[in-house]
């Protein structure tokens, strides 16, 4: 059997953490991994930031609750959950990830979670574990299962090059230009193909 890993992120719906800047209007919540690269330096500054202008988990629910995912997601996930055992890999968390489950289908959603106080607010994070989305595609292939994964960022490269077969969905153009070795696309039916391309099965 086979499973597709996908990252979530700017793959199957906007940012989060950009759209909740926008929303705001604090712009120093726009910065991403791309700019920090240290994950604990950048959750530790987010945090701050939300304490500072008094913004709690359910501020952050709210913007959450107005986005959409990405347009021709919803269909890709349906077609593709006719074909592979579908997991999705994300760095965000559960408390923002899961609204999101639904309007796709309710795949599987491997992340992270919030510590949140009694009055709402955001007072730390917990990684489920190091380099989660490596560790995941490690275990389903011990599990027997051959792995087909995409992402658009630095932090989808491990479980790129860990799956059987790995792809660059969205992502910018440096990510591209370093990783080489990955088959980059930037529309659903370019992934599709991708994806039927690097199946053992006869996908249609
Ligand atoms: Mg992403």
């Amino acid at each position: 059997m086979e499973i597709a890993c996908l990252d979530l992120e700017g793959v199957l719906i906007p940012e989060i953490w950009i759209a909740f800047a926008d929303k705001t209007n604090i712009p120093e919540l726009r910065v991403t991994t791309r700019d920090l690269p240290d994950y604990d330096v950048l959750m530790k500054q987010r945090l701050r930031i939300l304490a500072e202008h008094g913004l709690g988990l359910k501020e952050i629910q709210q913007v959450v609750s107005t986005m959409q995912p990405l347009p021709g997601a919803v269909e890709f996930v349906s077609w593709l959950r006719q074909h592979f055992q579908v997991v999705i890999l994300s760095d965000t968390f559960y408390e923002f990830a899961m609204p999101f489950m639904p309007m796709l289908g309710n795949p599987t959603l491997l992340c992270h979670r919030l510590v949140v106080d009694d009055k709402g607010k955001v007072v730390d994070y917990v990684i489920r574990q190091k380099d989660p989305k490596r560790h995941a595609v490690l275990a389903f292939k011990s599990l027997n299962y051959r792995v087909i994964a995409a992402g658009d960022s630095y932090n989808d490269t491990s479980m790129l090059g860990t799956a059987d077969a790995g792809f660059l969905f969205h992502a910018p153009d440096n990510v591209i230009k370093e990783f080489p070795q990955f088959p980059a696309v930037h529309t659903y039916d370019e992934l599709k193909e991708l994806f039927r391309q690097n199946s053992q099965r006869q996908v249609i």
